[in-house]
């Protein structure tokens, strides 16, 4: 039986019939819902892979890692959650198998279970609901929405749903959890027919694990019938109104209102019978309102090597909306591969860009196409912004066409090279564990006065994410600046370069820190939000 303070309310979100429905946006919106009525919100997100955390994840597989404030690198959602919440987590709140796995392992090898046999039931479901209560009840929230990766009936996650039965049941059926189940309504045929069969499917195998949904929102591409509606409520026994329908949505920014217009924030502060304030959308509505409504676009190239996968540059993407409803403007982003510019040159998206982008990334692969975007991207004065290696590439572009340092590059590319501009961070020398062990999470910048930086910031001292091995080698940091290459934010103890400036250019600024991830809704990055106003001079002057 697992104890949990009195009042703290639970939301489990889960997933039918396929995955990629936007449960990470559903949870985000019914958070915001609830936060605009005066309740206090906090989210989990629970990965049902065998990674400890998402930090050893290829991008390209499974979209953005996200960097939290204590380092933690963690799933995409919990940068939604974040930004949807305006709310700052922490590593807790990404539960893995991996991570539940490992803790009981060493509990066991501890001695904790002595004389037992250590079973996935009770001793891993244990695990799991002790790590969602802790970690809910130490935010002090009055709701926690815990949202279930993966499709229900996929095997992995089967314990994580075990657990949150039981919680149900444990903490008195009904009063305490309660269950949303996003599927999907696909449409057949020539009249465009909603078809709910998926639906009642996925319900049936919810109850078959004994979780009753109580709440269903149907992803579908137009809104439901109300005729469909009433199919779902009768087959699958949720009342009507809890029956909400979330078609394609103009933004994503829009999801809760569309949510909100039938019902399902009474629908939850009545069930769960919270004190709720009257409700105060109106700086978010105003905000996804600038998001659709632009007066003018303007375009910016994404030049990266997980440019397939839209999601693998999420925190980018999300930058560019808050930056955009600031501006008034829409930033159309065009993702250019990298290895398609090493090969062939300027890429004609790169040629009609009104700014460039060079996000984070490791490895070799169109590291050259990169050097060469941030070459073009100098010499022909279009605003710039590197982050992280794009801070990186524009060093090693600079050290040799400028400096004319003849195959001055990073020790991470070429362990050989003769001008080792970038290089390892002495900490990292020994470093021999991948997991977990870059430099990581928030760290203050101090910002140099006279810099675009510090006219962006609105401060000389920062803090910011990060998550990287290497560093402009401060052996150079001299030349450098003579040569123009100004480093503008720096480390507080002045050891590790931070912000590159270059003043003979409308904007050219990089970082080696990731302002994407604290990018939010009307507090948009001051990096991203200053390559669009340089963008919108370059293009209309
Ligand atoms: N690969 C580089 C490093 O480890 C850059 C990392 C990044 O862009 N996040 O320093």
């Amino acid at each position: 039986m697992v104890e949990s303070r009195d009042g703290m309310k639970y939301i489990f979100v889960t997933g039918g019939v396929i995955s990629g429905l936007g449960k990470g946006i559903t949870s985000s919106s019914i958070g915001r819902l609830l936060k605009s009525r005066g309740i206090k919100v906090t989210a989990i997100k629970i990965d049902p892979y065998l990674n400890c955390d998402a930090g050893t994840m290829n991008p390209f597989e499974h979209g953005e890692v996200f960097v939290l404030d204590d380092g933690g690198e963690a799933d995409l959602d919990l940068g939604n959650y974040e930004r949807f919440l305006d709310v700052s987590l922490t590593s807790n709140h990404n539960i893995t198998t991996g991570k539940v796995y490992r803790l009981v392992i060493e509990k066991e090898r501890m001695g904790e279970y002595l004389g037992k046999t250590v079973q996935i039931i009770p001793h891993i479901t244990n695990e799991i609901k002790n790590q969602i209560i802790t970690v809910a009840e130490a935010t002090g929230a009055d709701v926690c929405i815990v949202e279930l990766g993966g499709t229900v009936g996929d095997i992995e996650s089967m314990p994580f749903l075990e657990a949150v039965r039981q919680m149900n049941t444990e903490m008195g059926k009904g009063e305490t959890c309660l269950f949303v189940h996003t599927t999907l309504v696909p449409v057949m045929g020539a009249v465009g027919e909603q078809k709910t069969k998926p639906t009642q499917h996925s319900v049936k195998e919810l109850r078959a694990i004994g979780i009753q949904p109580d709440i269903i929102v149907a992803r579908a591409k137009e809104p439901l019938e109300e005729s469909i509606k009433k199919k779902i409520s009768l087959f699958c026994d949720v009342p009507i109104e809890a029956v909400v329908s979330a078609p394609d949505a103009r933004s994503i920014y829009d999801v809760p209102m569309i949510l909100n217009d039938q019902g399902i924030t009474d629908f939850i502060i009545g069930r769960f019978k919270l004190n709720a304030k009257s409700q105060d959308l109106v700086d978010w509505k105003d905000f996804a309102h600038r998001i659709v409504n632009p007066n003018k676009t303007v375009r910016i190239a994404l030049v990266g090597k997980y440019t397939h996968l839209v999601d693998s540059y999420i925190s980018h993407v999300e930058a560019f909306h808050h930056a955009g409803a600031e501006a008034g403007t829409k930033v159309e982003l065009l993702f250019v591969d990298s290895e398609v510019v090493q090969h062939f040159g300027p890429t004609d998206e790169l040629l009609k860009a009104d700014g460039i982008l060079i996000p984070g990334g490791f490895g070799n692969r169109g590291i050259e196409g990169k050097i060469m975007a941030a070459g073009f991207a100098r010499e022909n004065k279009v605003p710039y912004l590197g982050v992280c290696l794009g801070f990186q590439i524009a060093t090693i572009e600079f050290a040799r066409n400028v400096m004319d340092f003849k195959g001055a590059n990073s020790t991470e590319f070429a362990p050989e090279t003769g001008y080792p501009v970038v290089d390892l961070l002495p900490e990292q020398k020994h470093v021999t564990k991948k997991g977990a062990s870059m430099r990581l999470g928030a760290q203050p910048v101090v910002v140099a006065e006279n810099s675009k930086a510090f006219q962006l910031y609105g401060s000389n001292l920062i803090m910011e994410r990060h998550r990287h091995r290497y560093e402009v080698n401060p052996k150079y940091i001299e030349e450098f600046e003579t040569a123009g290459w100004r480093f503008t934010g720096r480390s507080a103890d002045s050891v590790r370069m931070e912000i590159g400036e270059l003043d003979s250019h409308p904007y050219y600024v990089a970082c080696q820190f990731h302002p994407e991830f604290k990018s939010r809704p009307n507090k948009p990055s001051p990096l991203h939000l200053g390559l669009l106003k340089a963008a919108i001079k370059h293009r209309f002057g």
